[in-house]
């Protein structure tokens, strides 16, 4: 795959006040929403080197949760409060390169590419292993594939130790989570004893032979609907894969604000269902002995994130137009990477979507496995592009994606 754009060139008009000349103005606060340096450990050493302010990492899966949070707090702000503010300045465009030097947001979650490897002990009591598996593959594997993949592990224990990690982080995301229609495992499943570096430990996704068999989408459902749920319940913004499942990702979303809508359902029957659910939490807090009716009200009437990123968004405009209906009450940033995004095949599209996008909620990513210079270039060519898609100058694009970005993870900017 390479990297190279400048077809696009052909069908971006330039910004008006672009000057091919000018230097890309990183002084200013480039910031990636999605990214996954982790899978290449080594590139740890990097990050201190690199243009861009912040990368918000994502994990995906049972290996990588603890390793995020190990870079995360490798390049974390101190004290913590400051972080909004430290993003925010602007530093001088002829000053040293690594004043700022690049930060890391980290987000934990469960990607729909591993969901498999969760059974669902919510309401159920524990499967076996060869029960679970027949239960959410298909088409059904043979024994011996069957027998080759790992132990499951149960959600709620999961849901717990990411309860707990977001605790520990006060600006943590949950990421990445969501669906997948056109995933199919891989063929072999890497073993720890099979590995020889840190580096495959962690399980690069690219590259492996996959097999016929995919993860049922009720199943990828379950997994994403209980990570949708502690995100509502801490409040915390989502960053969100979707892969030919767009509406069915935006039902799934659309069911956490459900009763919770703006605007369009009557007053008096959002007041009705309010009602019922404040009903329903003061009746739980009693039989819990929790007298604290306040909080759980105030959790009761938001059970959905508060932000949403659609990250490397690959659907229609149309399907796009449903998250920014007046009724829904998240507010829905839609981040484009190069990797993704700008292949040949899909690159027109992509201009349409970025048009759709509102101003201040696009975001851009490098979703790259390597932190350093690569991830900096991607970073620098998505921003251009979608500065003039917009028609923005260069300086204005990179302040407004610089707000955008502070907005999805803090909730200010
Ligand atoms: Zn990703």
């Amino acid at each position: 795959m390479t990297d190279d754009i400048s077809w696009l060139e052909a069908i971006l008009n330039p910004s008006p006040e672009e000057n091919p000349a000018e230097a890309f103005p990183w002084h200013l606060g480039v910031f990636d929403a999605h990214c996954h340096p982790t899978d290449t450990p080594s590139s740890l050493d990097s990050i201190p080197h690199m243009k861009a302010r912040a990368l918000a990492i994502m994990a995906t899966r049972g290996e990588d949760q603890s390793v995020v949070a190990s870079f995360a707090e490798a390049h974390t702000l101190t004290p913590s409060s400051s972080i909004p503010q430290l993003l925010q300045k602007e530093t001088s465009p002829d000053g040293p390169q690594q004043q700022h030097d690049c930060k890391l947001i980290p987000s934990f979650g469960y990607h729909p590419w591993f969901s498999h490897l969760i059974y669902d002990d919510t309401h159920l009591p524990p499967p076996s292993k060869q029960d679970h598996y027949t239960s959410i593959l298909t088409p059904l594997p043979p024994l011996p594939f069957l027998s080759s993949l790992p132990d499951p592990l149960p959600l709620t224990h999961l849901l717990s130790q990411t309860r707990t990690r977001l605790y520990k982080h006060l600006y943590a995301l949950i990421g990445e989570i969501g669906l997948d229609r056109s995933f199919r495992l891989p063929d072999h499943v890497p073993t720890p004893s099979s590995s020889s570096s840190t580096d495959e430990l962690t399980g690069r996704r690219e590259g492996r032979s996959l097999s016929s068999y995919r993860v049922t989408i009720s199943h990828q459902r379950t997994i994403l609907t209980a990570q949708l749920a502690l995100a509502g319940e801490l409040q915390r913004a989502v960053s969100v894969h979707g892969v030919a499942a767009h509406g069915l990702l935006f039902e799934t979303l659309a069911e956490t604000w459900k009763g919770y809508e703006k605007n369009v359902v009557s007053r008096r029957a959002q007041r009705q269902r309010q009602k019922q659910r404040q009903e329903e939490a003061r009746a739980e807090n009693e039989v819990d002995g929790d007298g604290d009716g306040g909080d759980a009200d105030r959790k009761a009437t938001m059970p959905f994130p508060p932000r949403i990123c659609l990250h490397s968004y690959s659907g229609p405009p149309d399907t796009l137009r449903r998250y920014y209906h007046p009724s829904v009450p998240a507010t829905v940033f839609v981040s484009f990477s190069v990797l993704v995004n700008l292949k040949e095949a899909t690159g027109r599209k992509t201009v349409d979507v970025i048009r759709t996008v509102p101003d201040g909620c696009v975001l851009v990513e490098s979703d790259l496995h390597c932190a350093g210079e690569r991830m900096d270039g991607l970073l620098e060519r998505m921003v251009r592009v979608v500065c003039r898609a917009k028609g923005w100058g260069l300086e204005e694009g990179v302040r407004r994606l610089g707000d955008n970005w502070r907005r999805f993870v803090f909730g200010v900017g």
